[in-house]
């Protein structure tokens, strides 16, 4: 059941930890398909996670499939689903993004590439790992958005699939490192709405980050 994905769930648990974005067992990354969603288990060490220990439940939260009991985020990523046209989500403890949900209420949008995040980036208020308070914050964090970070814990991302999912955990990481180089040597100018809403009309118009055919000399 939903081998594939358990299969992407463990590869990019492996991938993130492997780039220093997840730790030990902190961090969690699950994969849907249709009303099911495979998801990584609670105490799993994630640089070494293997699809056999990938859980699998429904939207509910029950298990359906596997042997071990799914992360204590699940409420967490289950809301993540049912409010969001998702097929993957990473949530992550990474250092320059969790240092910054330490200070700020929200990382403002310095850099274009953000604008594949959605532009700025809020922080979900604080609430206790694990539970539903901590769920509603970050789902409502999200809108409009496909990454948030959490007050004095972590950040989360979401995606069509799992490859999208880990890419905007690297670019929300990626990002906080930018703000605190920037940062710590003046203050960072922000990207106004007309300068993001310019760089919107450009990638639409020239298709960015898509590779494309060269065209040929004549
Ligand atoms: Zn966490």
């Amino acid at each position: 059941m939903l081998d594939r994905e358990r299969e992407q769930v463990a590869g990019a648990a492996r991938r993130l930890a492997a780039a220093g974005l997840v730790a030990g067992t902190s961090g969690n990354v699950s994969a849907r398909r249709d009303d099911r969603v495979a998801i990584t288990p609670t105490g799993g060490m994630l640089a070494e996670l293997e699809p056999d220990q990938v859980t699998v439940v429904d939207l509910e939260g029950n298990v359906v499939g596997g042997d071990l009991a799914p992360t204590s985020e699940i409420d967490l990523h289950l809301g993540v689903y049912r409010a969001y046209e998702a097929g993957a989500v990473v949530h992550s403890h990474a250092p320059m993004g969790t240092a910054l949900s330490c200070v700020l209420d929200e990382l403002p949008c310095i850099h274009y590439e953000m604008l594949l995040l959605g532009g700025a980036v809020r922080v979900a208020p604080y609430a206790t790992f694990g539970t539903p308070e901590l769920a509603d914050a970050v789902v409502a964090a999200l809108d409009g958005r496909t990454a948030a970070l959490m007050s004095n814990h972590g950040a989360v991302t979401h995606g069509a699939d799992v490859e999208a999912a880990v890419r905007a955990t690297e670019l929300l990481e990626w990002a906080a490192t930018l703000y605190w180089n920037a940062h710590a040597i003046g203050t960072p100018r922000i990207l106004d709405e007309a300068q993001q809403q310019a760089v919107v009309d450009a990638a639409v118009a020239r298709r960015y980050g898509r590779v494309q055919p060269a065209e040929q000399a004549p």
